[in-house]
């Protein structure tokens, strides 16, 4: 029997994941076509399967796409020459990375023009990972660990960027020892660890002397998911990760036990969850506000105002094309409410 459980916010969407998806509904409400989608746009099986219900594809190299067709880029940023590959074979193509990963991006791309090296400190099989090192494959060395790190022979100018969705535990250790290794190491000045990964793990934190088991609802290739899994376990705390209320069927849950969800987690299979277990007592627990907002791609703004503009020419109905293709309500319309409409 479970006497207490505690809610976790800030869970689930973060900003990025809010507007890929947005993003990706935009294109299906359009364009009558297949979309064909690079990776997985964000790291959830759910997601992923509802997407290919309504016609979207997901490939993994631009050749799985037929000439003229219509492409998304996913959230976790694709290294420069295979947009470029997409931007070739394809009549249009939007990305939608997540501005905290372009911001790496910029980064990686500024130091390379200094000719300095790079460490990137990631996963060496992530998405997030593979597009970043494509800015710069030249300089830039992936290092998953401190050995790493160590077996390293790059000289003395060198920088440090990382992953967006690392575990405080996975960066700290890697950047203190990479400081003493390198005295001149050059950092970005603001952390390259993303507000959403940093914000649902300490929010995390502040909950584990409270409970005996957490659970994290995430996909297992989801890293933000992963790092709060690994954020409770270095704390001795009983987790599991959970990709749906099936999930828990087989588990024993006593006591008192907190549930969070990593930033690509749909908030509804939290609530199934909770539902099924049936708690004595079910608590809030929302140690830190969240209100980030990122805007749609640049040019998926400009394709839906022509779509707007051009629809509203034949608009003899009382409805107005214009509020329902328009983008001026953007903010107020969430990810939620655009997978249900899918
Ligand atoms: S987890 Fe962070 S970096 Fe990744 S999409 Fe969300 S906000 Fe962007």
């Amino acid at each position: 029997m479970v006497n207490k459980l505690y809610l976790v916010t800030p869970r689930g969407f973060c900003a990025g994941v809010e507007m890929a998806i947005k993003a990706l509904k935009w294109l299906l409400k359009v364009y009558d076509q297949t979309i064909y989608c690079y990776h997985e746009i964000v790291h959830n099986k759910w997601i992923v399967k509802e997407f290919e219900k309504k016609n979207v594809v997901f490939v993994e190299d631009p050749k799985d796409i037929p000439d003229g067709a219509i492409v998304m880029l996913s959230a976790h940023g694709t290294s420069p020459s295979i947009e470029k590959r997409f931007n070739q074979i394809s009549s249009m193509t939007i990305n939608s990375v997540c501005p905290l990963v372009t911001k790496v991006h910029h980064e990686a791309k500024k130091f390379s023009n200094e000719n300095t090296q790079i460490i990137y400190v990631g996963h060496k099989n992530h998405d997030e990972a593979k597009g970043a090192l494509g800015v710069s494959p030249q300089n830039m060395h992936i290092v998953e660990t401190i050995d790493d790190v160590d077996k390293l022979d790059i000289g003395e100018n060198v920088a440090l960027l990382a992953q967006t969705t690392l575990a405080k535990s996975e960066w700290e250790p890697i950047m203190d020892y990479s400081k003493t290794k390198y005295p001149d190491l050059k950092m970005p000045r603001k952390s390259d660890l993303c507000y959403a990964t940093t914000n649902r793990q300490q929010a995390i934190t502040e909950i584990l002397p409270y409970v005996n088991t957490v659970l994290v609802v995430g996909s297992d290739n989801s890293s933000n998911t992963q790092a709060l899994v690994k954020m409770v376990n270095n704390n001795d705390v009983e987790v599991f990760r959970i990709d749906d209320v099936k999930d828990i069927e087989n588990l024993k849950l006593e006591g008192n036990i907190a549930i969070t969800a990593g930033a690509s987690a749909p908030d509804h299979i939290v609530y199934e969850i909770i539902e099924k277990i049936n708690p004595a007592e079910l608590e809030n627990f929302k140690p830190i506000e969240e209100a980030e907002y990122f805007p749609l791609p640049q040019q998926l703004r400009a394709n839906i105002k022509n779509v707007s503009n051009f629809l509203s020419i034949f608009n003899t109905s009382e409805s107005n094309p214009k509020s329902e293709y328009g983008i001026s309500n953007d903010k107020k319309w969430t990810a939620t409410e655009a997978l249900n409409s899918l």
